[in-house]
């Protein structure tokens, strides 16, 4: 019990930190941005991947990704909106956004992920998802993803895996490769996979509130590298 006490106290310790170097980020970022620059005309569509009966991975305790990944778009978003920016989700339940249950649903589930983006005029786009990997169950920590031969995508996606690793201690690298939610989208998109549903601890801190903020405190923060770099 004490030694419970003691971690949470320990982990929340460890946040207020983490939010504070966030915090100064963020000021040094704003004080290097043009005046000109208002954080409410920059839109950052946030997308939670998969939904409705297309649950993504699911975990050995089955867990589902598609839950986690809503989960942690509505943390990041609210953190971006509180912090001026304006942000459009392309899901805010558990719902799918293919209509109806039937053949070529996961095309239709697409394209309007892409309308979403294209109707919110977007300057970036993050798409969350979560990770697995059979073939080596200790790999662990969050990856990026971007389209091959997208310069600004990759720059994003850079910016976000360093700032990740330099959390973590990994020397992951931003992966390239072509996916339908960076190569169709009208401005730079990335794919973050949070952490891997394929190694226990990752998946046991995936689920708390306290990797949660951690995480998406990092995104923020690898998004306002990006802004400024
Ligand atoms: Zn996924």
């Amino acid at each position: 019990m004490v030694f419970s006490v003691k971690s949470s106290r320990l982990v929340a310790v460890l946040l207020l930190i983490l939010a504070i170097q966030v915090g100064l980020v963020f000021f040094l970022c704003m004080r290097q941005l043009s005046k000109d620059v208002s954080l409410m005309d920059y839109t950052i569509v946030i997308d939670a991947g998969h939904g409705g009966m297309d649950s993504g991975k699911v975990a050995t305790d089955g867990t589902k990704e598609s839950d986690l990944n809503l989960a942690y778009a509505k943390t990041l978003g609210k953190m971006l909106a509180d912090s001026g920016f304006n942000v459009v989700y392309t899901r805010t339940n558990k719902d799918g956004l293919y209509g109806l249950a039937t053949k070529g649903f996961k095309l239709r589930d697409m394209q309007a992920r892409k309308k979403v983006v294209e109707s919110a005029n977007a300057n970036i786009v993050i798409s969350i998802h979560m990770n697995q990997f059979a073939g080596q169950l200790s790999r662990s920590g969050p990856q990026v993803f971007y389209q091959s031969g997208a310069t600004e995508g990759e720059k994003l996606a850079k910016c976000l895996q360093q700032t990740f690793n330099s959390h973590t201690g990994n020397h992951h690298e931003a992966i390239s490769g072509d996916y339908y939610m960076c190569r169709e989208m009208p401005c730079p998109s990335v794919i973050v996979e949070c952490g891997f549903f394929s190694n226990a601890q990752d998946l046991a801190q995936l689920k708390t509130d306290a990797y949660r903020q951690t995480l998406c405190q990092l995104i923020f923060s690898g998004v306002m590298n990006y802004l400024c770099s």
